[in-house]
């Protein structure tokens, strides 16, 4: 299996990008925002509970993000792989993550982390609030927050699959196809 986590603050293109390596490489892509946010718009019981975090740009606990997206993986019949994205953001995720696919006999192949700088990632948040409609992406503070969110508790992650060799930093900046022929180029060379 390709099992590949897609990497990188709030606004440096992961659900974009995902799109671009589920088609080339015939993966599941797991996108644990979007779970919530359909969780969200069918107000069952985890979307309202979701809610109360996302809304404040908080991350929404382990215990029920984990199990939320061991359904995701577990219902999948027979996957060529994996991409997973906006998870794992916390160590604990990614300690998770680890558990569940060795009880697959898999693993994580690699780590693509988006490098985008802050005042870049601002922007394109604001411009995508009126495309996406999302509340989270409207407000100043509450992009703030996120942003803080990713430092504190998210940026460490990186550490935790350098240290297993499977982390590639790849510029987020240029046109959206630069940007994918350097995480195909990163993918190919690694596989
Ligand atoms: P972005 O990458 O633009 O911040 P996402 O769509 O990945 O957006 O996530 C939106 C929100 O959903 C996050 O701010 C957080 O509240 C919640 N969320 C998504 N993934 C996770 C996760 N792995 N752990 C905890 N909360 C999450």
């Amino acid at each position: 299996m390709l099992n590949l986590v897609l990497f990188g603050p709030p606004g440096a293109g992961k659900g974009t990008q995902s799109e671009r390596l589920m088609q080339r490489y015939g993966l599941v892509h797991l996108s644990t925002g979007d779970i919530f946010r359909h969780h969200l718009k069918q107000e069952t019981e985890l979307g309202k509970l979701a809610k109360t975090y996302i809304d404040q740009g908080h991350l929404v606990p382990d215990t029920v993000t984990v199990s939320m997206l061991k359904s995701a993986v577990l219902e999948q019949n027979s996957p060529n792989g994996f991409i997973f994205d906006g998870f794992p953001r916390t160590t604990p995720q990614a300690a998770a993550l680890d558990r569940l696919l060795l009880e697959l006999n898999t693993d994580i192949t690699l780590m693509l982390g988006l490098e985008v700088e802050e005042e870049e990632l601002k922007m394109r948040l604001k411009n995508r609030a009126t495309a996406s409609g999302r509340s989270d992406d409207a407000d100043p503070q509450i992009i703030a927050n996120r942003i803080a969110v990713y430092n504190r508790e998210t940026a460490p992650v990186k550490d935790f699959y350098a240290a297993q060799q499977k982390f590639v930093a790849i510029d987020g900046t240029g046109s959206l196809d630069s940007v994918t022929e350097r995480l195909f180029a990163a993918i190919d060379s690694r596989t």
